[in-house]
């Protein structure tokens, strides 16, 4: 079965229905979302309807738990906790009814998947081999997919030695003979240098993945985040993909 992960939407529906057409062209059995559907973005009850319809599997993230109320917003930085305050405002009962049971972990096919890590599914960032490391020999599947950091990464642990790197648009891996940690990088909210939405195609027979970027309509995203009257900030990093 072929698979399309994605992660980190954050509201941004234009990004997100790039990333869907783009996958609708190629299709495959099962969309997996990683979490953080909402928070930073303008458009979060559309995002969760459309993972809600299409994703077989949804993690939440902490944004979503911010945004739910379960994680208090003094934790977040200030234009997060903004941006989660004010999305709490726009939730229907649909959107919350539907991250409220969503949990920060799962597992789908042999998969391993946490919005963070599996030390901290909600919080911790998976950017240094020692956490790579961790997440690794806490989970014992071979192939593990985490969210959070906002860049596409990969990293292989064959015996004891871990090799890591981004994963730019047209990365492919053969997954076989090594375990791997695989982050799909952020639809909505891209980290790594690269504005345009990122998500990930695995192949579970075949065991390889593909690591995608889609350009998607980045001023339309903007205008609604100040029409929104979000942090500017929010709008600014979208089109420098940082
Ligand atoms: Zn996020």
């Amino acid at each position: 079965m072929r698979v399309a992960v994605v992660s980190d939407i954050h509201g941004n529906l234009h990004a997100l229905e790039a990333v869907l057409a783009a996958v609708d062209a190629d299709p495959v059995g099962e969309l997996w979302c990683l979490g953080d559907t909402v928070g930073y973005g303008p458009k979060p009850n559309e995002c969760c309807a459309i993972v809600a319809a299409r994703a077989s599997v949804s993690l939440c993230g902490n944004h979503d738990l911010g945004v739910l109320g379960r994680i208090d917003l003094a934790e977040f930085s200030g234009d997060a906790a903004v941006a989660a305050s004010w999305t709490r405002g726009v939730l229907t009962a649909e959107s919350r009814d539907w991250l409220s049971a969503l949990e920060p972990r799962g597992e789908r096919d042999g998969v391993a998947l946490f919005h963070g890590s599996a030390r901290d599914p909600v919080w911790e960032y998976v950017l240094t081999d020692e956490a790579a490391v961790a997440t690794l020999l806490l989970t014992t599947e071979p192939l593990v997919l985490v969210g959070h950091s906002h860049a596409a990464l990969n990293v292989a642990l064959r015996g004891s030695e871990l090799e890591a790197g981004l994963s730019p648009e047209g990365t492919v891996l053969g997954l076989g003979e090594a375990r791997w940690l695989l982050n799909p990088g952020s639809v909505g909210q891209p980290r790594d240098g690269d504005p345009r939405a990122a998500y990930l195609i695995l192949d579970l027979d075949a065991r390889t993945a593909s690591f995608r970027r889609v350009p998607y309509d980045v001023e339309r995203t903007q205008s609604e985040i100040r029409a929104a009257e979000l942090p500017e900030v929010l709008a600014a990093r979208l089109e420098v993909g940082q």
